[in-house]
Parts: C-alpha cells; sequence; structure tokens
C-alpha cells in the first residue's frame, strides 16, 4: 500500500478566515483531521464527508492524548496510506511542538509538510489595534514563553536581556505568570511605566483586551479576570491601541460579512 502524508497545519489564532489558502486545501483533502484545544471548531466543518476527526487537546479534568500517542497516531494513519492534517492552533512552530512530531515522522521515514500559519502573538494585538513594529516605537519584537520546561522554580529567561534589548515582546501562556512577568522586567530595567495589554481569546468574537503599564496590569488584569488564551504585550506599541483599535468597535455595531 502507498504509504500516505502528513500534514502540520497553522489553523490561525482564532478567526477562522485567517487560515491559509493552503492550510484550507489540506482540510478539504485530508482524511484524517488530529486537532488541538485552540483551533476553531469551525474549520472541522470545512473537512470533506467522512473524514475522522480526532480531538488531541488537553480538557480541563480529562485526560489527553500524550505527546508519544500523538506521534505514533499520525504514523500510523500514514502508514495506513490516509492523508493526515495536524491543525494546530495559530502558527505550528510557535510553542507548538511541531519540531517534536516532525522528528518523529522523519525518523519513521513518513512524508510530511508543514504549513504555516499566523501567530496569536501578532494577529491578536492587530485585531486589538496593536502593531508589534512600528517605526517610531518598535524595532524588536519578541515571542516569549513564560511557561518553559524549566524545573520548577528555576527560570529560563534571560530578563535582562529581554528588559534592556527588546522593544515588543509577546508573552504565551502568560497570564497565570503575569505578576512574575512584571516584577522581572522592572526588575530589569524597563520602567514600571511601560504600556502593557493583555488580548484574551484575540480575533475571536470574544476577544477581550486590557490595557495598563508594567506596575499595574496585574490588578487591571486580576480586576477583569483575563485567563488564558491570552497574549501578554509589553511595549510602546500598545499607546497606539487609542488611535487605532477597530475590530471590538466593529464587533459592537454589527457581525462582520466578507
Ligand atoms: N501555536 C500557537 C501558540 C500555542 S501556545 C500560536 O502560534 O499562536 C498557547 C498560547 O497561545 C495561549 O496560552 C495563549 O497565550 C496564546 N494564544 C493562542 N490563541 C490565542 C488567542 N486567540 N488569543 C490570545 N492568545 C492566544
Amino acid at each position: 500500500m502507498n504509504i500516505g502524508k502528513v500534514f502540520l497545519v497553522g489553523a490561525g489564532p482564532g478567526d477562522p478566515k485567517l487560515i491559509t489558502v493552503k492550510g484550507m486545501e489540506c482540510l478539504q483533502a485530508a482524511d484524517v483531521i488530529a486537532y488541538d484545544r485552540l483551533v476553531n471548531k469551525e474549520l472541522l466543518t470545512y473537512a470533506k464527508k467522512g473524514a475522522e476527526l480526532i480531538f488531541c487537546g488537553k480538557l480541563p479534568g480529562k485526560h489527553a492524548l500524550i505527546q508519544e500517542q500523538i506521534n505514533q497516531l499520525l504514523v500510523e494513519k500514514a502508514e495506513q496510506g490516509l492523508t493526515v492534517v495536524r491543525l494546530k492552533g495559530g502558527d505550528p512552530c510557535v510553542f507548538g511542538r511541531v519540531g517534536e512530531e516532525a522528528e518523529e515522522l522523519a525518523i519513521r521515514g513518513i512524508p510530511f509538510e508543514m504549513i504555516p500559519g499566523i501567530t496569536a502573538g501578532i494577529a491578536a494585538p492587530a485585531y486589538a489595534g496593536i502593531p508589534v513594529t512600528h517605526r517610531d516605537h518598535a524595532s524588536s519584537f519578541a515571542i516569549v514563553t513564560a511557561h518553559g520546561r524549566e524545573e520548577k522554580g528555576k527560570d529560563h529567561l534571560n530578563w535582562p536581556a529581554l528588559a534592556q534589548g527588546i522593544d515588543t515582546i509577546a508573552f504565551y501562556m502568560g497570564v497565570g505568570n503575569l505578576p512574575h512577568i512584571c516584577t522581572q522586567l522592572i526588575r530589569y530595567g524597563k520602567k514600571p511605566s511601560t504600556p502593557a495589554a493583555l488580548i484574551e481569546w484575540g480575533t475571536t468574537d470574544q476577544q477581550r483586551t486590557v490595557t495598563g503599564e508594567l506596575a499595574t496590569i496585574e490588578q487591571i488584569a486580576k480586576d477583569h479576570q483575563i485567563k488564558n488564551p491570552a497574549i501578554v504585550l509589553i511595549g510602546e506599541v500598545v499607546q497606539l491601541r487609542e488611535k487605532i483599535k477597530w475590530f471590538e468597535a466593529e464587533k459592537r455595531k454589527q457581525p462582520m460579512s466578507l
């Protein structure tokens, strides 16, 4: 039997229209779609009739497929000659473990492709009216996980470099660590008045954005009960939101029809 192929596809950040054309073509052709929790379920309606849809995410209180099981699943389905889409939120290469899956596929001789997606750290700010770079305000941008693989209590981040060397920082999985993020950035050189924003469920109908300063954002986030998934965005660019926010205002007027 011919061997199948695995497509490691970025679903985009939430708005289902933010998947790439190539990603959508893969979805429509797939025999099997293995999808994560943060993928917009509306995308699954584009699967062809009879396609097998497999949830690979973790639900609160429920057992999730562990990474080895997911790797094994992709290999097995492809070995059956099937076209498999591994659908991940945002971009599969940004905190998406695509490296681990691709490595397994490569070792087992399974053909695969990586289809990039729009990552939440850029898209959620854009929908909040915040461009992550700007000629006047930010010429560097970093994507950081505040939730590393470090041993408990040991910090994996180079805080002095982040605080002093990067204009805009997007923290993923950062809500729980917000006090630590703010403390460390201030400790290593960012001004307490540096603008900060949290964007929850960015690019979706439930998007919420709160803004403040490094010194105040923790309390503001608490007051509004901002939860993951959210991007913590730090930098002068956050100020631009006041002038150029568009999405939340638009949403309140009427549903968008494109
Ligand atoms: N591969 C994804 C990131 C996966 S890590 C990407 O490229 O976007 C999961 C984290 O991404 C969440 O904890 C949150 O910080 C962020 N995230 C994902 N979707 C989001 C969304 N719609 N709005 C805000 N943050 C989001």
